[in-house]
């Protein structure tokens, strides 16, 4: 069977190579890729396309099903596009991805359907917005209604910081319509841990908790990043927190999607608080998770193309998930500067050459020029191993260790905190 993955990152990546192993998988292509592909057995990058392109030449290339890994794909409706024209593909269709496209509309549906999730306040207008500021209790967390690229999110300690950071979202519009509306929520302390779930329309089946790390500086310091490194399993992630989340959030979830006529084949990344009271959902995402996905697949040791199978066909019951060894990481390097002003056209190349046996590099956004690989993006490089957090992490640094480039930077306690 032939498979198309659309998007240019680690994680595409990461999908293509699980894919690559099965049996039954022939051909996969990429749209756009990187210029990390050609080390990935069956894989061919394809040029840019748009949801047109891409949906004509998946008609006429008799590709079995299409992975999308970008959000903002989704919420441009390529899913929809390709079920007019009867092609497979994994992902929720435009009414669903506002689950992830709008954090108000996500509010309402966790409120609607009783799901476990912190407290809110929706505000479109600047002065009642202002208002209710005013005499509510810090700290809080503001969030801007739509996509930022996980820069929309402030928490604010009293009424002057949430006055600046209100009037940066929705008079100076920081991300233009993304920040007219605002989500007000009340401040949870605890340990964050993503659950990435396949949905075939009528089960939701966890995968394996993760733990990703957002921030640039060591100890979790710094700005905030597309995330530097991940481990999987959670270490926080209880018994007691799993029983919570399954009933408090999975399978309320599970409900309200069909409820309110919502229903898709794809995948549902849960983001969560653990807290003294149990778990909270902080938000859905409709789609793998970079870098968690990296260390996720690395420990699922199904067939990859049959799991898809089954969930399109909503038969994802019937196929038992499994997993092998006791954990993996992943360490993210990024173009040092990131994620401010970085540099573009790392040379990366000696890594791929010298990555021993036991550790797996995935490229970011990059070129091939004369047999050369090079970086084109902020994250450059997702290196996974196996293991507990303490073996799978030391793999991954001895390595890192041997292949120095002062252009690289990485955080060193992945898996550590
Ligand atoms: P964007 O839409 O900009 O990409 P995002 O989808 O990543 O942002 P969230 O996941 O809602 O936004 O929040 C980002 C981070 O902010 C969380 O991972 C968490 O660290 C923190 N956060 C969000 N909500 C809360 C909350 N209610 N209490 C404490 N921390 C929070």
């Amino acid at each position: 069977m032939k498979i198309l993955i659309v998007g240019d990152g680690a994680r595409e990546q990461s999908i293509a190579h699980k894919l690559s192993q099965s049996p039954s998988v022939e051909e996969i292509y990429l749209c756009p890729g990187n210029g990390g592909t050609h080390y990935i057995q069956k894989c061919k990058n394809l040029p840019p396309m748009t949801q047109e392109e891409l949906l004509d030449f998946s008609v006429e290339t008799g590709i079995a099903y299409t992975v999308v890994g970008p959000e903002k794909n989704l919420m441009e409706g390529i899913v929809d596009l390709f079920h007019q024209h009867n092609q497979s593909i994994v992902g929720p269709h435009k009414d669903a991805a506002l689950l992830e496209g709008s954090k108000s509309f996500a509010k309402d549906f966790m409120k609607r359907h009783h799901i476990k999730t912190a407290a809110y306040e929706v505000f479109d207008d600047f002065h009642n917005a202002q208002e209710y500021l005013k005499t509510a209790s810090y700290p809080l967390v503001i969030k801007a209604d739509g996509l930022a690229q996980g820069k929309g999110v402030e928490i604010v300690e009293n009424y002057e910081n949430a006055l600046t950071i209100l009037t940066e979202f929705m008079i100076q519009e920081k991300f233009q319509d993304a920040s007219k509306t605002i989500v007000v929520e009340e401040y949870l302390v605890g340990k964050e841990a993503s659950i990435i779930s396949l949905y075939d329309g009528n089960h939701i089946v966890p995968l394996w908790s993760t733990m990703d790390h957002k921030k640039i500086g060591t100890g979790e310091t710094g700005l905030n990043t597309g995330g530097m490194g991940s481990i999987t399993p959670n270490p926080h992630y209880t018994s007691f927190m799993e029983e919570d989340f399954n009933r408090s959030i999975l399978l309320p979830t599970r409900d309200g999607l069909s409820q309110d006529g919502l229903g898709f084949q794809g995948i549902i990344f849960f983001g969560l608080m653990m807290t003294e009271k149990g778990v909270y959902l902080l938000e859905y995402n409709l789609r793998f998770g970079d870098p968690e996905t990296q260390s996720l697949l690395q420990v699922l040791s199904s067939d990859l193309h049959e799991v898809f199978l089954s969930l399109l066909s909503g038969k994802l019951k019937d196929t038992p998930l499994t997993f092998q060894e006791e954990g993996a990481a992943c360490v993210v390097l990024s173009s040092a500067g990131y994620p401010l002003d970085y540099k573009k056209g790392i040379d990366i190349t000696d890594y791929f050459r010298l990555c021993p046996e036991g550790v797996t590099l995935y490229a970011y956004k990059s070129r091939q020029e004369s047999g050369r690989i090079l970086s084109d993006s902020g994250r450059v490089l997702s290196v996974v191993a196996s293991g507990n957090k303490d073996v799978a992490t030391d793999k991954i640094y001895r390595f890192l260790e041997k292949v120095r480039n002062e252009n690289l930077y990485y955080r060193n306690d992945i898996g550590k905190i």
